[in-house]
């Protein structure tokens, strides 16, 4: 009887919904073995919208990720087998690890009901860190970058224990579907907040943190509601939609890796700037000015720490020093579950892409560490990473974080009043040891 009367209104709700379904797509996982396969595949990735590269095959690459539809995954083997390419298939039906994912419900004005185990949907996030502020009133305080096309805030958190301070400027989630990356973001404001390690507390109080988890919230909506695998943004164009919110700044806009074409997912807009979502995360870095000490932009997937610039493999000038800090940060990552990351240039590591947030802030902003974060994994999940791996994921990160300032000061930067009182310190210790007295 229940069922008899509740089926039709069930099927009537799933129909208006139009939730994209992902039945038979299949995720590959592509071993290339020269630069002549990378070739092949890049002719590919350059000449066919069709097939959805999760991972880019760029020089040297260790592997490539490509999904395709179900209608189009004869020809895809077909055209690997004739190059001799080797494969597998990572996932074989994309729409039962969607199924499977877990997307849980935060309990307001309960900071210890947010959970690690789980994504969250926009409201939920946004809920907790309203919450954090009401916690935390003399140290949090919500921020707001501006507006979303859909008229959503584009909303973060300062961490602040007082005036003065150097900033750290965490943007994440600006493409949609790598949910990983707010989820990470929000651990790391919780450990910024209640951790009791005296690293992470000093790091917390000696810097002003800016972070937004969800830069696009509109595609992160409309990858819970709609499109599990959206990555855009959500502005219309013509009959399709969205635009590639990380080719879409004012820094060598169109020149690589992005395209002129809506309909595909590296689509740059029409004008560098065209969006509100990178217009006004712009305008707002631009009023933090040249107090920025470390931007980090969170992506994923591929294990990888990137360096800007992405249109040339030529290095900017503190590259060596930036590539050696976040090496030795990457270091940290992987003590703790042995998480192996790549470092390196944008062009060298990702292919070459142009108009992304981390080139325009080191560009434009003169940041003196940007670097690019591709979270977990190498290929066996991307974007759909299951649940139970954002806390060793979110913790691994973390650990990074904090040995990144640890290896920056050593290498002579952030500007702080902390690090100032370091090197004093150490300057009076080489008096001792050179003129055996202060003096
Ligand atoms: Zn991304």
């Amino acid at each position: 009887m229940f069922i008899k009367t509740f089926l039709p209104l069930l099927l009537i709700t799933y129909a208006s919904s139009e939730k994209f379904r992902f039945d038979n797509y299949t995720l590959y996982r592509i071993l290339p073995k020269s630069l002549d396969e990378i070739k092949v595949l890049q002719n590919l990735y350059d000449s066919d919208s069709r097939f959805d590269f999760w991972k880019d095959p760029v020089p040297n690459a260790e592997y490539v990720s490509v999904v395709s539809a179900p209608q189009d995954k004869g020809e895809f083997e077909t055209y690997l087998n004739r190059n001799g390419i080797e494969f597998e298939v990572a996932m074989q039906n994309i729409q039962d690890t969607i199924n499977r994912e877990v997307v849980g419900k935060y309990t307001r004005n309960n900071i210890r009901s947010m959970r690690w185990d789980t994504y969250y949907n926009l409201n939920e996030i946004n809920t907790w860190l309203e919450d954090l502020v009401m916690e935390y009133p003399s140290i949090v305080t919500m921020i707001s970058a501006g507006t979303s096309y859909e008229g959503r805030d584009i909303t973060g958190i300062k961490i602040s224990h007082g005036e003065g301070r150097r900033i750290i400027f965490i943007e994440s989630g600006i493409h949609a579907r790598e949910w990983i990356t707010p989820a990470t973001v929000c651990y790391l404001i919780n450990e910024l907040l209640r951790s009791t390690d005296p690293e992470t507390m000093a790091a917390a109080r000696d810097f002003d943190w800016y972070i937004f988890p969800v830069t696009n919230p509109d595609g992160y909506v409309w990858t819970h509601t709609n499109n599990r695998l959206w990555r855009k943004n959500r502005r219309p164009y013509g009959t399709e939609f969205g635009v590639d919110l990380n080719r879409n700044w004012n820094t060598n806009w169109l020149m690589q890796g992005s395209s002129t074409d809506a309909s595909t997912n590296t689509y740059a807009g029409p004008g560098p700037f065209s969006e509100p979502e990178t217009r006004d995360l712009a305008n707002y870095l631009k009023t933090l000015g040249d107090k920025i000490d470390i931007y980090l932009s969170m992506h994923s997937s591929g294990q990888i720490l990137l360096i800007p610039f992405g249109n040339t493999t030529e290095p900017l000038a503190n590259y060596h020093d930036a590539l050696n800090i976040g090496r030795r940060a990457m270091g940290a990552l992987s003590v703790r579950y042995g998480t192996p990351y790549t470092s390196g240039n944008i062009a060298e590591a990702i292919y070459k892409a142009t108009g992304s947030s981390g080139d325009w802030v080191k560009e434009h902003l003169n940041v003196p560490l940007v670097y690019i974060y591709e979270l977990r994994d190498r290929g066996t999940f991307g974007h759909l990473l299951p649940a139970d791996q954002i806390l060793p994921t979110a913790e691994e990160t973390t650990d990074s974080i904090i040995d990144l300032i640890h290896q920056a000061k050593r290498f002579g930067y952030m500007s702080s009043g902390n690090s100032v009182t370091v090197s004093f310190g150490i300057k009076i210790v080489l008096s001792i040891m050179v003129f055996g007295k202060f003096w």
